[in-house]
């Protein structure tokens, strides 16, 4: 992603990604280790002693084995954004800001958008990537979308020293899961940045941050866990939108009810993950009509309407 005019630098940290299995999930971790074995994903199964050697001060008593992905890691999502924004834009891409206010359709086939200022983009295709909005943003076309705004909160600590190794990111069997949030400048405090997933969240555009969840859902199994965190300083609090589905994986592909309308939305929090590779499958999609690189049919969006759910148990 480099150009003459921009260095990104993604910071991306390649940890690994640490899953504990417990009585209560470890045959389900087993299907999924063998599964992605299967399919040649490099993923290993430690037992308590290799977990312990990578993560020394975890408490694992009740841990029965772990699932270990060493490619896996974290990055500075907005410096991936900025990487991308300045390599499309050194290719040709021209940005235009402003908020799709109206979709252009006409003979069942979209023409194109209108701006909240009045100005209207003509289009031979458009791209639905509107994240959390996107279904409000299909609204406007009529259209029903099954993407559905979910608060996500994260908490920053401030650990009590620079901790002598480096996590991956740790996911608890109870869900809550942490990174490390590492030193950018000299004299910067060593962090880590904390997530648990509320599974009954109620849906809708709320990005006020409950800062009593740190007390109640997500210090006591963190301290639990890793018992050394208890000297651990809250720094801040915040929180985002999941943009999810019903199976928890993307829609991806033109809509069915709407020709030239394309959907690269619902990604269900792990939407940077999935990002290179939606954006290769898009624009072959938009260039020749199919997807032949990257096999995308199962996150077809016409799935929910026919019943075929492709759910995704591995959302954290
Ligand atoms: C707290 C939190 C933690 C997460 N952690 C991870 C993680 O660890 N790994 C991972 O892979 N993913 C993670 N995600 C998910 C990831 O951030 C999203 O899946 C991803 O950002 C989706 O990218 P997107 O480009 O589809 O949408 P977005 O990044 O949401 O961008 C949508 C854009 O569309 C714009 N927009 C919306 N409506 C309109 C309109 N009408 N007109 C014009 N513009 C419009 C918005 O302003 C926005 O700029 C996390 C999300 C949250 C909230």
């Amino acid at each position: 992603m480099r150009t003459p005019e921009h260095r990104p630098r993604a910071w991306f940290r390649q940890r690994g990604y640490l899953f504990l299995a417990d009585d209560a999930n470890a045959e389900r971790f087993e299907r999924r280790y063998e599964r992605q074995r299967a399919l040649g994903a490099r993923v290993e199964r430690l037992d308590v002693d290799a977990i312990r050697t990578r993560v020394p001060d975890l408490f694992l008593d009740d841990v029965r084995f772990g699932v270990f992905g060493p490619d896996d890691g974290y990055a500075n999502p907005r410096e991936v954004l900025a990487g991308f924004r300045h390599a499309a834009a050194a290719a040709g891409a021209t940005y235009i800001t402003g908020e799709v206010s109206r979709l252009e359709v006409t003979g069942g086939r979209i023409r194109g958008v209108t701006l909240d200022g009045g100005v209207t983009l003509d289009a031979r295709a458009v791209v639905n990537a509107a994240g959390p909005f996107a279904a409000k943003l299909a609204a406007l076309a009529d259209l029903d979308l099954p993407v559905t705004p979910v608060r996500q909160h994260l908490f920053r600590c401030a650990l009590p020293h620079r901790w002598p190794y480096r996590f991956p990111v740790v996911i608890d069997p109870g869900g809550v899961h942490w990174r490390h949030d590492d030193p950018v400048a000299p004299g910067d405090p060593d962090r880590i940045i904390v997530a648990c997933t509320r599974l009954d969240e109620p849906a809708g555009e709320n990005f006020a941050c409950d800062a009593d969840r740190w007390t109640t859902d997500f210090r006591p199994p963190l301290v639990a866990r890793l018992p050394a965190f208890e000297a651990a300083e809250l720094v801040e609090g915040w929180a985002g939108l999941y943009e999810m589905t019903p199976d928890h994986n993307p829609l991806l592909g033109e809509h069915p009810e709407l020709a030239g309308f394309h959907l690269a939305n619902g990604f269900s929090g792990h939407g940077l993950m999935m990002a290179p590779a939606t954006g290769a499958a898009l624009a072959e999609l938009l260039m020749t009509g199919a997807s032949a690189r990257l096999e995308i049919g199962a996150f077809d969006p016409g799935r929910f309407a026919r019943g075929e759910e492709f759910r995704d148990d591995a959302m954290i």
